[in-house]
């Protein structure tokens, strides 16, 4: 069968063959959240375009290249949202969150959006799962976000990830850093990509974050901000490294992070599985000191992370970690007779009031035929309605998995099923 209408490129549709996997990813990652004592935000798909455009920096790739801009019926500009710490910060101003006591600890789930080249691992329409903790400046909470991506990680199963930590600093070290970076490429600038010769005037620190093979040779001997954090910006580090270890999760430090996006201050991490090819970030996050106040909040400090499901799903089917099954029916009903399928919703019925899941397909009439489909979908029961049995109100309950089976009255099934 050929559809007239085709998927747009870059995004998916979730199969039922897949999609108990996507429920199990996604239960797991909110269960880790709740474990760590977030709580759940939605915010809409869309958002004003002028948010992320200001939040994201105006040069950064998301910004530039990969908005789902648009125009509604009024004028108004929006996008599809990119990314989703500038929506819950813009939720989180709007609602005045802040004034409830104490960190706000926040979790999200949902589509994003990026106009970028699809690949392995790449989307257009992808589903990140995301943490923000706002309202602490403590390295403890710096620990605490990524040690809840790393509980998360673990609790799946996956073995094959590192952890990658670094200090991008704050806005003064960063601006001497910058500047370090431009006396260092300037004289390679000829033999930069298009882009990274605009990056080396405005945000020199994005070079290093430069896909194109000769930017990256040309950044190895690049300076690293580590050499040239201040003292207070090497505490905050020194003291997130402890609580990590507090808390059992392996890292190496990385100075080579930087983050794509404009907001990041102190703390930025990546978690990273090597065997995934080119796009191998499971997921990143970082401090963002200035994002609440440019929003528009009061000045407070704020970390997160977001991380991709469909790299999960690629990484746990690459280490074979899905051993559950698609769902199963507890119960299949086999209707043999014209009354006994004339009847059958109302037993059907009476077993769904009892939490018991239950199949039938009206289209089978023959036994051969409903007995091949019971054991086909592997139910642990059929429940065998004729005519005649119906008539005297009992039913055949038949433990298909032990070739075993018992007559029962309709009013004792649920509590056979049940033990
Ligand atoms: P970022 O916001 O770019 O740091 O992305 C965070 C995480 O989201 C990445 O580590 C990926 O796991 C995932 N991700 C980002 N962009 C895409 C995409 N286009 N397709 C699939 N996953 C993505």
């Amino acid at each position: 069968m050929s559809s007239k209408y085709n998927l747009p490129r870059g995004t998916f549709d979730i199969l039922p063959d897949v999609s108990y996997k996507w429920e199990y990813i996604i239960a797991v990652f909110k269960n880790t959240a709740k474990l760590f004592n977030y709580k759940e935000i939605v915010t809409p798909i869309f958002e004003e375009a002028d948010l992320f455009e200001r939040s994201s920096g105006e040069t950064s790739d998301i910004v530039q290249k990969e908005m789902y801009k648009f125009t509604d019926k009024k004028g108004r500009v929006f996008a599809l949202r990119p990314e989703g710490t500038a929506p819950v910060v813009r939720s989180f101003v709007e609602n005045n969150l802040a004034a409830s006591a104490g960190i706000q600890k926040l979790f999200y789930t949902g589509p994003m959006f990026r106009y970028d080249r699809p690949q392995k691992g790449r989307y257009r329409q992808f589903y990140q799962y995301g943490v923000e903790a706002i309202g602490s400046n403590h390295p403890y909470v710096d620990a605490e976000v990524i040690a809840l991506f790393y509980t998360f990680i673990q609790k799946l199963g996956l073995t094959e990830f590192e952890v990658q930590i670094n200090s991008v600093g704050n806005a003064k070290v960063a601006e001497r850093y910058d500047q370090a970076l431009i006396e260092y490429f300037t004289p390679h600038k000829d033999e930069l990509c298009f882009d990274c010769q605009t990056r080396l005037t405005k945000k020199p620190r994005r070079l290093l974050d430069c896909k194109v093979k000769r930017c990256r040779e040309i950044g190895q001997a690049a300076p690293v901000m580590l050499d040239y954090l201040d003292e207070e910006c090497t505490s905050h580090f020194e003291q997130v490294k402890t609580y990590l270890d507090q808390f059992k999760v392996p890292y190496s430090v990385n100075p080579k992070i930087v983050r794509g996006l404009d907001y990041y201050t102190h703390t930025a991490f990546e978690f990273l599985n090597h065997k995934l090819g080119a796009q191998n970030a499971i997921g990143a996050g970082g401090r963002y000191n200035g994002l609440v106040e440019q929003i528009g909040g009061k000045s407070l400090p704020g970390i997160g992370f977001a991380g991709g499901f469909e790299r999960l799903l690629l990484s746990m089917e690459e280490e074979n970690l899905f051993s559950g099954e698609e769902l199963i029916p507890q119960v299949y009903v086999v209707a043999i007779g014209e009354k006994a399928q004339a009847q059958v919703a109302s037993i059907i019925s009476l077993l769904r009031q009892e939490n018991i899941s239950v199949e039938y397909d009206p289209d089978k009439t023959s036994l051969k035929a409903q007995m091949k489909a019971a054991d086909k979908i592997k139910s642990l029961y059929a429940i065998i309605l004729g005519d005649d049995e119906l008539e005297r109100g009992v039913v055949t309950l038949k433990y298909l998995q032990e070739r075993k089976q018992i007559d029962l009255a309709i009013s004792d099934l649920s509590s056979y099923i049940k033990s």
